[in-house]
């Protein structure tokens, strides 16, 4: 049996040298099996994009694109984060792919969730979105994080889905429309559910990194969160005016209160409310003032429209008329069939 789904896996790596030859072992077993079961087609592709590594990712990519045109390699042109990496890897192949599925180098996601998310793609799904279903293997910290930060990008009216990290299908439709949000302050989490059409979900387990250290440590995990905040809604900077028109009701009504202890002869030295009170409010003005100032650093970027990333290579075959927009070298390889 022969299917006509060509199936585009994207992965991001950032100096993943340990794990990639697991990985690239059990998506060249996944793929076969897939392929076997008449799910998907023979030319279906695993692209790895490398986001600037510093070790032998590359070279290993290299290597396996040699041996096996399954694998194919994007490589930017420096470190852009894992946002911009998946965005560039899914960008490339959304022209000649019919469904593609983003997963992190690392083993975390389970790649047995894709028989899934495929049945769900052929039930007519355009875009599944898969969710872990426990996070046992997170530390508390992360686990206590992860959970507050979800509520608070709800509260703060991104629509985000719970639980749910990059590991998820896209049709080349849904990459189409993808491609028509241009800007620069990425977060795929918060866009992916603006596009709409139908959409759906498949639980799986996380499991722990396969080997090798997280790239993403607490200070670039709070910097993401912030950013995932600040990218996709501007109502930090309506609780910064109700702040602020608390603050100067409290003030009149300080006011009020000194006014009737003057004209009843009661009038207080005050200096630890003065001082209190400049400190305060001097406090309170320089966060709002770093708020609107993220903003406005975003709008400042937008406007340049830099581009979002730079592929300085591209592996692929011969005969894919892949989106090669920004690539200074390309070789494609032609495979015996
Ligand atoms: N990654 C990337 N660029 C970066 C950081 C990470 O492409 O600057 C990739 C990384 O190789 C992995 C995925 O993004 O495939 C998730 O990163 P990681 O597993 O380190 O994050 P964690 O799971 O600890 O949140
Ligand atoms: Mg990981």
């Amino acid at each position: 049996m022969q299917s006509d789904i060509r199936l585009f896996m994207v992965i991001p790596c950032y100096n993943e040298q340990e794990v990639l030859p697991e990985t690239s072992r059990r998506l060249e077993e996944k793929f076969g099996k897939l392929i076997n079961d008449g799910v998907i087609s023979g030319d279906s592709r695993a692209v790895f994009v490398d986001d600037g590594s510093a070790d032998k990712t590359w070279e290993m990519i290299d290597e396996l694109h040699k041996k096996n045109p399954l694998f194919q390699g994007v490589k930017l042109s420096r470190n852009r984060g894992h946002q911009n990496a998946l965005l560039a890897g899914l960008m490339t192949v959304r022209s000649v792919c019919d469904v593609a599925i983003s997963m992190d180098a690392d083993l975390q996601d389970d790649i047995g969730a894709i028989d899934e998310m495929l049945q769900k793609y052929k039930e007519g799904a355009e875009i599944v979105f898969g969710v872990r279903s426990s996070r046992e293997t997170d530390t508390a910290f992360k686990r206590g994080t992860a959970q507050s930060y979800y509520k608070l990008m709800n509260n703060m009216g991104a629509d985000i889905v719970y639980n749910h990290a990059d590991f998820r299908l896209m049709s080349s439709t849904a990459l189409e429309m993808l491609s028509e949000f241009t800007e620069v302050n990425l977060f795929l989490r918060g866009i992916v559910p603006m596009i709409g059409l139908k959409t759906d979900i498949v639980f799986y387990e996380r499991s722990e990194r396969f080997a090798g250290e997280s790239k993403y440590p607490l200070m670039k995990m709070l910097s993401f969160a912030f950013e995932g905040i600040t990218s996709l809604s501007v109502k930090p900077i309506r609780v910064i005016s109700g702040l602020g028109v608390t603050i100067f009701s409290v003030s009149i009504i300080i006011l009020i209160y000194s006014l009737v202890r003057h004209f009843t002869n009661n009038t207080i030295p005050g200096w630890t409310t003065t001082v209190l009170s400049i400190w305060a409010i001097g406090g309170l003005t320089m966060i709002s003032l770093g708020v609107i100032g993220e903003y406005i650093g975003k709008i400042y970027l937008e406007t340049k429209n830099r581009p979002r990333y730079i592929i300085s290579e591209y592996l692929g075959d011969k005969d894919d008329k892949v989106n090669l927009v920004d690539v200074k070298i390309c070789r494609t390889t032609e495979f015996d069939k």
